[in-house]
């Protein structure tokens, strides 16, 4: 069919229903354990406010951002009066008196962080909410055990100077995605121990929590008081492949185009830049309006990994030939009814026709689901039903 002036021709388009049946599906999961909806990266690329607006409806009452300026954005377009709200990468010169004006969370992983959020509750006239951030394996956020106690000890001391609450103690998982890796074990012991830490200075801290997506689906023991999934929200699995306990989840997002072209082509035909695919029979081949620069990943055009694979007219049809920067090829067959305008499916909900899914494309590309979806360029229209 013909596009209308008003349907973009490219569209991620993002189904808020399979968003609350994820949650829903969370939620259950985390048992007595609240769920925090991780909404970084634009909602993994899902558009922040609307996902935001689905979440709340479902009823979720944490949001976690990694960036003040969506945790202000949520505050000031949502208003959701009822949620808590966590941002938790700062730099030195973070606005956090703007923060605590729009009562949000702040996570504090170094105590550089502790003085500029004390210093604004100070001169603010508000309590700090902050959640303590601990490093107990991931090697990249958040104090270790050498600094923890001197920072328990200041926190403690601006806790009862009436700056700063620690409502959080928190922590995040290296190796969770593989279920039973000791790391795990080992990273909830330094945690526990950092809960005693925190008890030596009289800080009995009422939210910990350690567990994103992997750890929410797997194992109960690291639900503690609250988990933070991202990925699962959005329908897509941490875990292996093969794993069945995220089977219950539906993935949001579908990436769709439509035929620019559709033409046939003899045997030995090359195809886009370095001529490194040559079709192999008298073939037809489509090309679809979508590009690395609209983030269909570049690494999935080589053949070595398994190609990856578009669905158009209901089968699957492969990428053939480098991915270029606004558009692509894929082998349509020899005899194939195609027409310019038909939609083609790059991946979304695998469904009963065998749809590719973003963790298909991250195969093909040698890269994880979260890229896939987080990447879709802001240029790509987000629609949503
Ligand atoms: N918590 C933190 C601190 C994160 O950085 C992330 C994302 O990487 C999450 C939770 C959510 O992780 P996932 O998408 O694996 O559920």
């Amino acid at each position: 069919p013909p596009t209308g002036d008003d349907e973009p021709e490219s569209a991620a388009v993002v189904d808020l229903a399979a968003i609350r049946h994820n949650l829903r599906v969370l939620g259950t999961a985390a048992g007595r354990a609240q769920v925090m909806a991780v909404l970084k990266a634009d909602a993994y690329g899902h558009g922040l406010l609307p996902v935001a607006r689905a979440a709340l409806a479902a009823g979720t009452t944490w949001f976690g951002v990694a960036r003040a300026s969506d945790a202000l954005l949520l505050r000031t377009e949502l208003r959701p009066a009822d949620a808590h709200v966590l941002t938790w990468l700062h730099t030195p010169g973070a606005p956090f008196a703007r923060l605590l004006a729009a009562e949000v969370d702040v996570s504090v992983g170094a105590p550089w962080a502790l003085e500029e959020v004390a210093a604004a509750a100070r001169d603010t006239g508000r309590v700090a909410r902050v959640h303590l951030k601990v490093d107990t394996g991931m090697g990249r956020n958040g104090v270790g055990a050498d600094q923890l106690a001197s920072l328990a000890r200041r926190a403690a001391s601006l806790a009862a100077a009436g700056h700063v609450e620690v409502v959080g103690l928190w922590t995040h998982l290296a190796c969770a995605d593989t279920p039973g890796h000791p790391a795990t074990h080992d990273q909830v012991a330094r945690f526990e121990d950092a809960t005693d830490v925190l008890r030596g200075v009289g800080i009995e801290v009422p939210l910990r929590h350690v567990a994103a997506s992997a750890g929410t689906l797997t194992d109960p023991r690291l639900h503690y008081d609250l988990v933070r999934p991202g990925l699962a929200v959005y329908g897509l699995s941490p875990l292996p492949p093969s794993d069945p306990r995220a089977s219950m989840l539906t993935p949001a997002m579908t990436l769709r185009s439509r035929l620019a072209a559709v033409r046939p082509v003899p045997a030995g035909t090359p195809v886009s830049y370095g001529s490194e695919h040559r079709t192999a029979r008298r073939t037809s081949l489509g090309l679809v309006p979508l590009g690395y620069a609209d983030g269909v990943p570049r690494h999935a055009s080589t053949d070595g990994r398994g190609p990856a694979r578009v669905h158009v007219n209901g089968r699957a049809a492969r990428v053939v030939g480098r991915i270029c920067m606004d558009q692509l090829v894929v082998d349509l067959g020899p005899g194939a009814g195609d027409a310019p305008g038909d939609v083609v499916t790059l991946f979304g909900p695998p469904g009963a026709g065998g749809v590719p899914t973003a963790a298909h494309w991250a195969a093909s590309a040698g890269t994880i689901p979260y890229e896939v979806v987080s990447r879709v360029a802001a240029a790509v229209p987000r629609t949503y039903r």
